[in-house]
């Protein structure tokens, strides 16, 4: 069988991170398949990212020279270039804003299936993969052809890592600054808050059953003690009690925390799709029949006024 591709991201010199999860998915379908692993990674001043993505199971690197950062218009002609070379049997990339930007592109090109924001892989004859809907709520599973594009959920792979032996080759690809239709001048950082809740192993969120800004006291108050970071639904966002990057969700930030604590959240799908990868989800809820509840490890049917002072006591 022909390689698996996979497309390495960065930004400014820097790997993201998820594409270490992109390569262990890719690694692990080459096993299945019974074929290389190869990466490639486009853009300048390649050689210290190619030892980043220089892993354990990776076969080969192209490297291809382009005279930008990312742009739709490199990363189209430089893919279908070396996809028209090595034929591989599967494309994957991250299911990012830059991997949904061109993935789809390529795969109308090549006119192969497009698999987009894919959780799961598996082969048996046919390749199949499981891939969310509606806010989660649903798992379709398609099996699809190949040749395709699949784009991975980042997150969804571990990207634990060994170095690697990977062959290093140059693929030149005539992409000269006269084909780009736009440029990117400049990067800006969008201004972090105080608190970055998607790193955060603990999080004690606060909704709506908190009922007053004033309240968000003794959510502080707990949070302080017990060491978690603060997080919210979308309501607490909404009304403007704390800011957007405190929210949890599927318009918010999806978190993968050690321990999430939901207090006074009834679990609505677009907070559940944002809180699924925790590890332990905790929940205070007065009422028993809240949806929180079914997707809670634990779970403590009561006042939060009652629940939050007895803990700060308990643990005091
Ligand atoms: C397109 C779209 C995107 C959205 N994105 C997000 C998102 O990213 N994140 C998000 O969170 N929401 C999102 N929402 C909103 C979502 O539908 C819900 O409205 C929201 O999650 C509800 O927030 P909540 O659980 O805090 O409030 P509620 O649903 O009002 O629940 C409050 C809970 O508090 C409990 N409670 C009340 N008083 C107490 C008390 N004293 N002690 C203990 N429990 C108490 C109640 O029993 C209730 O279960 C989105 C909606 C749409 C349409």
């Amino acid at each position: 069988m022909s390689p698996v591709l996979l497309i390495a991201e960065h930004r400014q010199g820097f790997l993201n991170p998820d594409t270490l999860g992109l390569l262990n998915a890719g690694i692990e379908l080459a096993t299945i398949l019974e074929t290389e692993a190869h990466v490639v990674i486009i853009g300048k001043n390649l050689d210290a990212l190619a030892q980043d993505i220089n892993i354990d199971g990776i076969h080969k690197i192209h490297l291809i020279s382009a005279p930008s950062e990312y742009t739709h218009d490199v990363y189209i002609p430089a893919i279908s270039s070396l996809f028209n070379k090595l034929k591989p049997s599967l494309i994957l990339s991250l299911h990012t804003s830059t991997g949904s930007d061109y993935s789809p592109a390529i795969a109308s090109i090549l006119d192969i299936p497009f698999l987009p924001d894919v959780i799961e892989i598996n082969y048996t004859n046919q390749i199949e993969i499981i891939h969310e809907m509606y806010s989660s709520k649903i798992q379709a599973k398609i099996a699809s052809q190949m040749p395709a594009v699949i784009t991975i959920r980042p997150g969804a792979w571990p990207t634990t890592t060994s170095p690697g032996n990977a062959t290093l080759e140059n693929f030149d690809v005539d992409i000269s600054e006269g084909l780009l239709n736009f440029k990117v001048k400049d990067y800006e950082k969008t201004p972090i808050g105080d608190v970055d809740i998607s790193t955060s192993d603990l999080l004690l969120s606060v909704g709506r059953g908190i009922e007053e800004e004033a309240n968000l006291e003794l959510i502080f108050s707990t949070a302080e003690i017990i060491g978690a970071a603060v997080s919210s639904s979308r309501p607490i966002v909404d009304a403007g009690w704390l800011p957007k990057d405190r929210q949890v969700g599927q318009s918010g930030t999806k978190i993968s925390p050690s321990i999430y604590l939901a207090v006074g959240i009834s679990g609505s799908v677009q907070h559940i799709a944002g809180i699924k990868n925790s590890k332990v989800i905790i929940s205070i809820n007065k009422d028993p029949k809240a949806p929180i509840f079914d997707v809670s490890d634990y779970g403590v049917v009561g006042d939060l006024f009652e629940i939050l002072p007895a803990l700060i006591e308990e643990f005091r």
